[in-house]
């Protein structure tokens, strides 16, 4: 076994990691070591193929196919340098105030989210998409939202020379994407943080840490290791835990840590996604240009976000409910169709989360409450009424029997799309949003940290990630993890006595 130490160790570098790490770098100068582990890969420039298959298995873990217990929702989540903001969209939306207030949690008001929010915005060049970059995909969004009555919104994105290539989710070709590996990351590298890769930190126990680094698999993208593969304990005075929503309750769990809060794990919100897709009589643009532009806000009123998107075939493909010819005819129909992602607002319930088994790997529990389903008819039938008024022939509805909707229908919407439809396992069910399961708060009643991320009874663990939320976001969440992980760093600041 190898013997390290290092003063602050960062477990995980995506949102929170790359945020904490570039926000204690400075602590470098003054003689303390920082040290960030990360279980994936970093890639090189020239390895962003954008190709499906290739990025998939290189950037998510599981390729993107990670289920839950019950078969019933797949989840995406990064894993490598940058974690999930090298594929994530880049949609940079603040935290609403209904959502800070309802969190509770004490001392943290909207202001100060969005001060810190601010922060991100400038540093990750945050702006709305230029005229040139909006394909018809997103346009038509805009049209039929119009003719459906709901006002679209535009999204601000982080983006810096962006070529509309729509490869975001498979990490961007042109580098134009400003996730944590553009932005942070190099930024903590330059003032002297030390990145491992290839480093999954397997247990903790009191201020120690056991790592396993690999070696690179064959055939596998990404740069070796720099430390030799093997075992190594760590010893570390502060451990900051940003392994996102799965993988820092995980780690906490399976390292059996005496007295650890009962509602660790618990409380996991995903914001359950459907992919629908309308079909036009004529091609339109949707696989080139800005994948997301544009959305609709129904959160507060009925428990739905809309939202542009434009899937690559695999993930289309996997998301249309049905088999057969009607699939077929669907997937043959690829450049003709405009697709929308419905997001449900979810809420934290205790039975929803992460546990692990014998092995100590994550296992997902999540059930699809009555009012989720609710959110998601809703939506669904949003969507086909916006379909339907940018001009579409055809609207693919999961949560329709069949799932196919002709313009004819258009007046039988809310007949022909019904919650009695949503089957759980029958309908193509996904989510990258994942939050909760180390809920800030006031105690171990009713949390797992306290409002500065910091572990009840174990003030040298701290979590900077989006296991941090007490409920669902009830929007896009990377800017609010960032958010939050800049408050966790300026406490371990202030305990090491070098708040600025
Ligand atoms: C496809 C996709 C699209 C998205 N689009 C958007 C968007 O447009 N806008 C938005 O706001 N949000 C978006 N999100 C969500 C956003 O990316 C996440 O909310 C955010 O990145 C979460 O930050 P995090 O720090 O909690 O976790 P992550 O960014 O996921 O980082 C966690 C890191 O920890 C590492 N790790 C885990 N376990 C260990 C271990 N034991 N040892 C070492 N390392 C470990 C992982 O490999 C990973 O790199 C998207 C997500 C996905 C997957
Ligand atoms: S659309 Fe822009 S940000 Fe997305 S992959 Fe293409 S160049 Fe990168």
């Amino acid at each position: 076994m190898n013997r390290r130490r290092a003063d602050v160790v960062i477990v995980g570098s995506g949102a929170g990691g790359g945020t904490v790490a570039a926000r204690l770098a400075p602590l470098v100068a003054a003689g303390k070591s920082v040290l960030v582990l990360e279980q994936g890969p970093r890639l090189d420039d020239h390895e962003f193929t954008g190709k499906e298959a290739e990025m998939a298995n290189a950037l998510y873990a599981d390729g993107g196919g990670f289920l839950t217990a019950d078969g019933t929702m797949t989840l995406a989540f990064g894993r490598g340098y940058g974690g999930s903001t090298v594929v994530y969209t880049g949609t940079s939306l603040v935290a609403p105030r209904r959502v800070i207030e309802h969190w509770k949690v004490p001392g943290l008001g909207h202001d100060e989210v969005v001060r810190r929010s601010a922060k991100y915005q400038a540093e990750n060049n945050v702006a709305l998409l230029p005229e040139n970059l909006l394909n018809d995909n997103n346009r038509l969004f805009v049209t039929g939202a119009r003719a459906a009555g709901f006002t679209a919104e535009q999204f601000p994105l982080n983006l810096r020379g962006c070529r509309g290539s729509s490869l975001c989710n498979l990490g961007c070709p042109n580098a134009a994407k400003q996730g944590t590996n553009r932005v942070q990351l190099p930024a903590a590298e330059r003032l002297g943080v030390e990145v491992v890769t290839r480093a999954e930190v397997v247990r903790l126990e009191e201020r120690q840490i056991q790592v396993l680094v690999s070696d690179v698999p064959p055939g596998a993208r990404g740069r070796p290791s720099s430390w030799a593969p093997g075992e190594y304990l760590i010893d570390a005075d502060t451990v900051i835990l940003a392994a996102g929503a799965i993988g820092t309750p995980a780690l906490l769990l399976r390292s059996g840590l005496a007295g650890l809060p009962s509602g660790t794990g618990r409380g996991l919100t995903v914001h359950p996604a459907l992919i629908l897709v309308g079909e036009h009589p004529t091609p339109i643009s949707n696989d080139v240009g800005h994948p997301k532009s544009f959305f609709v806000d129904r959160a507060a009123e009925e428990g739905f976000v809309l939202e542009t998107c434009m899937y690559f075939p695999f993930v289309t493909a996997k998301n249309l409910t049905g088999f057969g010819p009607e699939h077929s005819l669907l997937m043959r129909a690829f450049p003709r169709l405009q697709m929308i992602l419905v997001l449900a607002c979810d809420k934290a319930i205790g039975e929803n989360r992460v546990t692990v088994d014998r092995q100590g790997r994550p296992v997902v529990h999540y059930r699809f409450t009555p009012e989720v389903v609710r959110s998601l008819t809703r939506a669904t039938r949003a969507s086909a009424r916006i379909f339907f008024g940018a001009g579409a022939v055809r609207v693919h509805a999961p949560l329709a029997d069949p799932p196919l909707l002709d313009r004819a229908d258009r007046d039988r919407i809310d007949q022909l799309i019904d919650d009695r439809h949503f089957r759980p396992g029958r309908v193509s069910v996904s989510a990258a949003h994942l939050m909760g399961g180390a809920a800030m708060g006031h105690d171990e009643t009713d949390s797992v940290t306290d409002s500065w991320g910091r572990l009840h009874g174990r003030p040298w663990l701290r979590v900077a990630d989006a296991s941090l939320f007490p409920d669902s976001l009830e929007i896009n969440p990377y800017l609010t993890v960032m958010a939050l992980a800049d408050r966790v760093a300026d406490g371990v600041l202030g305990d090491l006595g070098a708040i600025p």
